[in-house]
């Protein structure tokens, strides 16, 4: 039987990074991200949007790079859903 989850995590529209939680995220925002980026724009508007990941874990699908950047809320996948879309661009 198919087991299906839901992942929900925070992710910054304007460096990628994702968060577990919303505390990171208001934390990433507040502080205008991390990183400065390649062109010295250290204050950009940070901003870290809810993501929502609906997965089916599936042993016969390794999980790997068209996972981990994946922009669509659905995973079908060894990780059932855990690391989906984690580092989209
Ligand atoms: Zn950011
Ligand atoms: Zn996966
Ligand atoms: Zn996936």
């Amino acid at each position: 039987m198919e087991t299906t989850n839901t992942y929900r995590f925070f992710q910054c529209r304007v460096c990628k990074l994702s968060f577990d939680n919303r505390t990171d995220a208001l934390a990433h925002e507040q502080a205008g991200g991390y990183r400065i980026n390649i062109f010295g724009e250290s204050r950009a508007n940070h901003r870290a949007i809810s993501m929502e990941v609906r997965g089916t874990r599936r042993e016969d699908i390794k999980c790997g790079g068209r996972c981990l950047v994946a922009t669509g809320p659905d995973c079908e996948c060894q990780c059932g859903g855990e690391h989906h879309g984690r580092y989209a661009a």
